[in-house]
């Protein structure tokens, strides 16, 4: 496969609709657990709203795909893949301290359609 740059994957992934998530468990669910609300969340209540979001993350089938995808366009907020945005964040840092790049991560997980169709 010929090498794409990372901005490029990113652009295309924010522009082609993801296919995976017709088959997500929080596909119809309010997504109230998955976001932090507008107001000031104190740890507890962040515990238990992010536990009710990874509980269904836990058993979705497209979990990597989500996940892959949220890392892929940098989601700033909310879980995607059972993790949220401190957790992605710490898994970015340590796939690029083992060497791995933007392309590499995209190449994991998501699929092919869901990342490739728009790019140039
Ligand atoms: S892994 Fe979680 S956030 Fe991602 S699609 Fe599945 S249920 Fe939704």
């Amino acid at each position: 496969m010929a090498h794409v740059p990372p901005h490029s994957l990113a652009l295309a992934a924010r522009v082609v609709e993801p296919t995976w998530r017709a088959a997500a468990a929080c596909h119809g669910v309010d997504a109230e657990s998955f976001f932090p609300p507008s107001h000031f969340e104190r740890k507890p209540e962040k515990d238990e709203r992010e536990g009710a979001a990874r509980a269904l993350c836990a058993r979705c089938p497209v979990r990597p795909q989500c996940l892959e995808y949220a890392l892929l366009v940098e989601e700033p907020h909310g879980i995607w893949g059972g993790l949220n945005e401190l957790e992605r964040r710490r898994l970015l840092r340590q796939r690029a301290a083992a060497g791995g790049d933007r392309a590499h991560v995209a190449k994991v997980g998501a699929a092919p359609t869901d990342r490739l169709e728009a790019a140039p």
